[in-house]
Formats: C-alpha cells, sequence, structure tokens
C-alpha cells in the first residue's frame, strides 16, 4: 500500500464498488464507506419467512457477451460467465380489457402476433417494430465520459446513428402516449405506454426494448443481492478496504481541497482524492452544506413536474410456482389512490424462472406500483406516523391481493411477505423524494451528463447514476469507472483495463 495514493469512496452501491474496483486495478488504494450493514445501495435483495426478495434488477443491460458493457460487467465479477445469465423470453405481456399483447424478443413472432390481435393497426405496428431493430444497430460508447471519447469512436458512433436517422428523429421528439394514441388497438396503447411510463421518450422505451430483445438485458442468476456481493469480494481480493456501518456527515477540505470524509462518530478518513457516490443533492447540500451548487440539478430538482424521476412502492408475496405464469405481466385493474396517483394497472412478477427464489414448491411474486418524486411529500408526511404508515402499508397489500386474485383465481394462496415505500429509499440509501433513478427522458428534457466536478473544490468528484439520465445500474457503474478515468487523467496516468477492452476500443 506504500507510495499508493488512497481514494475515500463514499457509498458502497454500484457506482462505489465499481469505482473501487477500477481505482484498485489502477495502482490507487481504495477505501469505501458505506453506511449500510451491507453494500450493494438501491441494488439489493432482503429475506422474509426464509425467502429471497429481490429489490432491484429486472433487466440490466450488458448482459449479451461480446458488448462493452458485458466485458465491464464481468470485469467486475458482477457476474462471471455467460452462464450465470437468464435470459427472459419477453419484455412483458399487456393485457387491457382482455386484450394482450407481448413484447417477445423475438421481434418477428411479436409482430405477426400483434398484427393478429389488430389488423387495422399493421401500418404502425410495421413502423414500430422496423425502429426496434433499427436500435439494435447502435452501441452506444457507454465506457467513457463523453469528453473523453477519441474522435475515431464518434465518427463510428455518427454513422452507426445516421443509418437509422429516421428512427432518431421520430421518437426523440415524442411521448411513448402521443406515439401509442396512433394505435387503435387497447391493448397496443396500454402496451406502449405501461413498457415504461406514459410520459416517458419512445426513444428511452423502444431502445430498451431493443436492448432486451437483441439479449442485452438479461437478469444475473439469483438477483441483485449475489451480484453485489460478488463486486464487493472482487473489490477485497484486490486490496481495497471496505467500512460498512460508515455513515459519512460530511466531506473533509482544507484551503479548496478535498481531503477525506468525517463520519458521524467524528473520525475523518483521510485520502489523496474523494469521490461522491450518493445521491447529488445529498451530497451537494448535506455533505458540501451547499458551498458548491450545482445550478443545473438545482434547476432539475426543484421542478419535479417538469423533471420527473421513478419511484414506486414494491410489494412481495410468496405464491406457488407457475412456469406458465407469463412474466413481466400488466393488466388493467379497479382503480385505487395512492400517494395521491390512481393506480389503473398491475404489473407482476413471478420468479418462477429462478429456482434461487424457490422454496418447496413456492417462489416469490413482486408487484411494483408507480409512484414518482411529485408523491413523496405524501410518504414523508406519512412516515412520521408509524402505525398509519404500517396500516397503509397492510391497506396496499390487501388492495393489491384482491385484484390479483380477481384477475388470476389460478394463482391460488397469496402469502404477504413484504411492502416497501419510496420513504424505505429515502431510509435505506438517503435518495432525494424516494427515488430510484434519476430524470426520466421526457419530450423536453432528454439525455444529459455531467463531468463530476465542482468548481472551487479539488481533488473531488461527484459519481453515481445521477450524473447521467436517466441512471439505472450501467450508468451507475460507468460513471465509478469515469471517476477513476478522470484521476487517472489528472496525474497523468495511463488508465489500464482489460486487455478485451482495449482491443476493441482500438
Ligand atoms: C425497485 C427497483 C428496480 C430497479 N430496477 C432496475 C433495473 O431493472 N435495471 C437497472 O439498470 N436499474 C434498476 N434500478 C435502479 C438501480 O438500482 C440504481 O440505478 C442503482 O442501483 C444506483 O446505484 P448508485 O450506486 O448510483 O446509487 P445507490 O444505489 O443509491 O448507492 C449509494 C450508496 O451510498 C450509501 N450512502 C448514502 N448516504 C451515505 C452516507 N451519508 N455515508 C455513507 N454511505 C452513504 C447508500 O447506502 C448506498 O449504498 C432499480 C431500482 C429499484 C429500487
Amino acid at each position: 500500500m506504500q507510495n499508493k495514493k488512497t481514494i475515500v469512496i463514499i457509498g458502497g452501491g454500484v457506482a462505489g464498488l465499481s469505482a473501487g474496483i477500477y481505482a484498485e486495478q489502477n495502482g490507487f488504494h481504495a477505501v469505501i464507506l458505506e453506511k449500510n450493514p451491507s453494500v450493494g445501495g438501491m441494488c439489493t435483495g432482503w429475506f422474509r419467512r426464509n425467502f429471497y426478495l429481490d429489490g432491484c434488477i429486472h433487466w440490466l443491460t450488458g448482459t449479451k457477451e461480446g458488448t462493452l458493457l458485458n466485458e465491464m460487467w464481468k470485469n467486475l465479477d458482477a457476474f462471471r460467465s455467460q452462464e450465470d445469465i437468464l435470459l427472459l423470453p419477453s419484455w412483458g405481456t399487456y393485457e387491457y380489457q382482455g386484450q394482450s399483447v407481448t413484447m417477445w424478443c423475438d421481434l418477428d413472432r411479436a409482430e405477426k402476433e400483434w398484427i393478429a390481435v389488430s389488423p387495422v393497426d399493421k401500418k404502425m405496428i410495421r413502423k414500430f417494430f422496423k425502429m426496434v431493430k433499427d436500435f439494435i444497430k447502435v452501441e452506444l460508447p457507454l465506457d467513457l465520459p463523453l469528453s473523453m471519447i477519441p474522435l475515431s469512436r464518434k465518427l463510428k458512433l455518427g454513422l452507426q446513428v445516421f443509418s437509422v436517422w429516421p428512427s432518431y428523429l421520430n421518437t426523440m421528439f415524442q411521448t411513448s402516449a402521443q406515439f401509442a394514441k396512433k394505435f387503435k388497438s387497447p391493448g397496443i396503447r396500454f402496451a406502449l405506454t405501461k413498457a415504461q411510463t406514459g410520459y416517458g421518450n419512445l426513444f428511452s422505451m423502444i431502445y430498451s426494448y431493443a436492448t432486451v430483445a437483441m439479449g442485452d438485458g438479461g437478469v444475473p442468476k439469483g438477483g441483485s443481492k449475489p451480484m453485489v456481493e460478488r463486486m464487493k469480494d472482487k473489490f477485497i481480493a484486490l486490496g481495497g478496504s471496505l467500512r460498512l456501518n460508515a455513515n459519512v456527515t460530511s466531506i473533509f477540505k482544507e484551503h479548496g481541497v478535498a481531503k477525506g470524509a468525517k463520519l458521524v462518530d467524528d473520525t475523518i478518513i483521510k485520502g489523496d482524492y474523494v469521490i461522491s457516490c450518493l445521491d447529488i443533492n445529498y451530497t451537494i447540500k448535506k455533505l458540501l452544506l451547499n458551498q458548491y451548487p450545482l445550478p443545473s440539478f438545482e434547476k432539475r430538482f426543484n421542478n419535479p413536474k417538469r423533471h420527473p424521476s421513478p419511484s414506486c412502492v414494491m410489494v412481495h408475496f410468496a405464491i406457488k410456482k407457475d412456469n406458465n405464469l407469463p412474466t413481466p405481466y400488466s393488466f388493467d385493474c379497479p382503480p385505487f389512490e395512492l400517494g395521491g396517483e390512481t393506480i389503473e394497472h398491475l404489473t407482476i412478477r413471478s420468479y418462477s424462472y429462478d429456482e434461487s427464489f424457490t422454496r418447496g414448491s413456492r417462489t416469490v411474486l413482486f408487484i411494483m406500483l408507480d409512484q414518482s418524486n411529485l408523491n413523496y411529500p405524501y410518504w414523508q408526511a406519512l412516515s412520521k406516523n408509524r402505525s398509519a404508515y404500517l396500516a397503509k402499508k397492510k391497506e396496499i397489500a390487501e388492495q393489491v391481493k384482491t385484484r390479483i386474485k380477481a384477475h388470476l383465481p389460478h394463482v391460488g394462496e397469496l402469502e404477504l411477505l413484504d411492502v416497501s415505500t419510496p420513504h424505505t429509499f429515502k431510509r435505506y440509501v438517503n435518495s432525494t423524494n424516494g427515488v430510484f433513478m434519476s430524470y426520466t427522458f421526457t419530450k423536453r428534457d432528454s439525455m444529459y451528463t455531467h463531468n463530476g466536478t465542482l468548481k472551487g473544490l479539488k481533488n473531488f468528484y461527484l459519481s453515481g447514476q445521477w450524473l447521467q439520465g436517466p441512471g439505472g445500474l450501467p450508468i451507475a457503474m460507468t460513471q465509478g469507472e469515469f471517476a477513476i478515468q478522470r484521476i487517472c487523467k489528472k496525474e497523468r496516468l495511463n488508465y489500464i483495463f482489460t486487455p478485451i477492452l482495449n482491443k476493441k476500443k482500438a
């Protein structure tokens, strides 16, 4: 460890673990400070009544062999080989008033089935699937910060995008809901607005479907928690130091230079560089006492209506294992109120496809109810009254249970395992407004990225999913890597990664 410079990393989520591993691989010593008793942040899972409940991954970009992200996940031991990945046959089945369509990964099959369901929409269906197929051809250069992408790769990307330009133009400036209105079929309209949120832009939804359809959006066997535990093991094996239950209260700095982090017990952990991998608003306002404001984020944060971020209520049940239950599966249901939102559909996910979730003949059923940053004031107020908060959780579980039983009587007994709310995210990872991803691409707010530095504070870097919309695991992971690339650049060091990736980049 002698002569190595130390990087203090705040937060042991996916971004922090990624930064830690890349720091060690590039000749630094990394210390991760994580406030919780285990790593992973929002990428996590937990146990109830002996069932493993997953709280995160529904699809992970980067599961296709040969892609840059795939190499990066493997370098981090998120998964070690393709054997560790499960590919589901579809991106969901959507049923509205009895009419059902499936977003099969086999796009020709899906297109044919959709046309059979709604022949009158044939032209629009063809157009939709052409766009999905077009986006399969484009691989975004996610392994490098925008400013470090060499001209040759920018040109290559430019050519890829140019070859599918009409699809880009068509999707960037309309929402999925606007596009859905061009279809006559209520089932198709429902699918196009529920696969991802209807107010999100069409590009984002189609690109995501393309990712899953090409096999690049699988799930790691065993779920989220085992994945982050493997990353933790890799970090420690490389020589990294991990401090759990280490709640950071401020950034330690002297004369405009970040020199470490102060913990809740006033201990100072010193280093040559500091990377904060937390919620960006929490870092700026709490850890840095708003001394280095970021107007571009402040603008978004202060206008949640214009800049929505997703949140949810999660309900987990145990059910009898059933491989015939489509997953994920969305259907309309009698409406009920939740946090000021009207819920009119349920999206359920049965884990029958992964043996790790099975206990005897039973498995886990997961339901995700849409919320957003706009609903947080409701959850914040409710959480102050513990008995009312617990009663609300019970009530939600009952609302969901009744609707599933009515729609799917054959699933049998639903045994409640857990209910988590936006307040859970806030409590567990300090996420502002209880959201789980950064800002959604909308018609008015598309991709953004930030270089992670703050004017006036040297040797300090921001990282994590907030630095690039719309967030999610691949962004968290690459932003962790970017922070190390930036430090290497500052130290005039050659950034090292794996030989395979370097060959690909050439
Ligand atoms: C229900 C759900 C489903 C999701 N599904 C998917 C999916 O299918 N695909 C996908 O790509 N993404 C998905 N996501 C999003 C994904 O989980 C996040 O984008 C990602 O985990 C963010 O990682 P991060 O490291 O940037 O932040 P975080 O996970 O928030 O990590 C921040 C870490 O910092 C720690 N911390 C906070 N404050 C302090 C402090 N003061 N001191 C020390 N440590 C601190 C936290 O405990 C946490 O460990 C989902 C999330 C949820 C909740």
